[in-house]
């Protein structure tokens, strides 16, 4: 067990003896397979709590009745509580898509932070972030580009991290991509939309779409169309998660 959750993919995971799972109705014929190991997270969504002290949110995220959790959750003060396991379904994303992907919960570790969403994030709860980041990223070789945030995933409904999240930092670590000026003009004729769905975001509401990638990209709560720089910006990030 240890062997399996501490170096993952560095040793052989040796499944239980006995009858394989059986998930599906249909007739099948079993023959079981020593060959695979644990499935892993490929995303960390980064969620602030909107609540004024860690002890709120912990009895919310452990709370039954509430039917949310996430993997970790950073106190104000740098202190870092472990939640679920890191191999489980948290339940943080909720019905969100990325490029693509539907079930985040599936594919990421979900972090929440000690933030009430409108106040700076504190510097100690930032500097065990980027040690829990670094960790993660090292620990499942994480591509940058997939470290996002909850409004990010689920845009119009979800709003967090706020525009005060400093992406910009993390994004020089390689948690994230980013792009500064000056940018080179972006395909003529390439839509918001295009661009948007492009990078990642579901644009069935655009409005929502544009609010979200100018909260982590430019720092503020504005859902208008994109200016000529902001859409060579976002196609700097398209290519920047392109070249991994
Ligand atoms: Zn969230």
């Amino acid at each position: 067990m240890a062997c399996a959750l501490l170096t993952l993919g560095a040793c052989t995971t040796v499944p239980p003896r006995g009858a394989l799972p059986q998930y599906t109705t249909l007739p099948l014929t079993e023959r079981a397979s020593v060959n695979f190991g644990q499935r892993r997270p490929n995303y960390v969504i980064l969620h602030h709590t909107s609540d004024d002290t860690a002890e709120e949110s912990l009895h919310t995220l452990t709370d039954p009745v509430r039917e949310v959790s996430s993997h970790y959750l950073i106190g104000r003060d740098g202190k870092l509580y472990y939640l679920v396991d890191e191999l489980a379904r948290a339940w943080h994303a909720g019905e969100a898509y990325w490029g693509g992907l539907s079930d985040l919960n599936s594919a990421s570790i979900g972090i929440e932070l000690d933030n009430n969403g409108r106040e700076p994030f504190a510097e100690p709860m930032i500097e065990t972030l980027l040690r829990l980041l670094d960790d993660l990223k090292t620990r499942y070789k994480i591509p940058a580009a997939n470290f996002l945030g909850h409004g990010d995933i689920i845009p119009g409904r979800k709003v967090d991290p706020s525009r005060f999240f400093p992406w910009k930092r993390l994004a020089t670590r390689g948690f994230g991509v980013w792009c500064e000026p000056p940018f080179a003009p972006p395909p003529a004729g390439a839509s918001d939309a295009f661009l948007l769905a492009a990078f990642g975001y579901d644009v069935s509401n655009l409005k929502a779409a544009l609010a979200g990638f100018k909260r982590h990209f430019l720092g503020v709560d504005n859902d208008s169309a994109l200016a000529n720089g902001e859409r060579a910006l976002l196609h700097c990030l398209i290519q920047r998660k392109m070249e991994r």
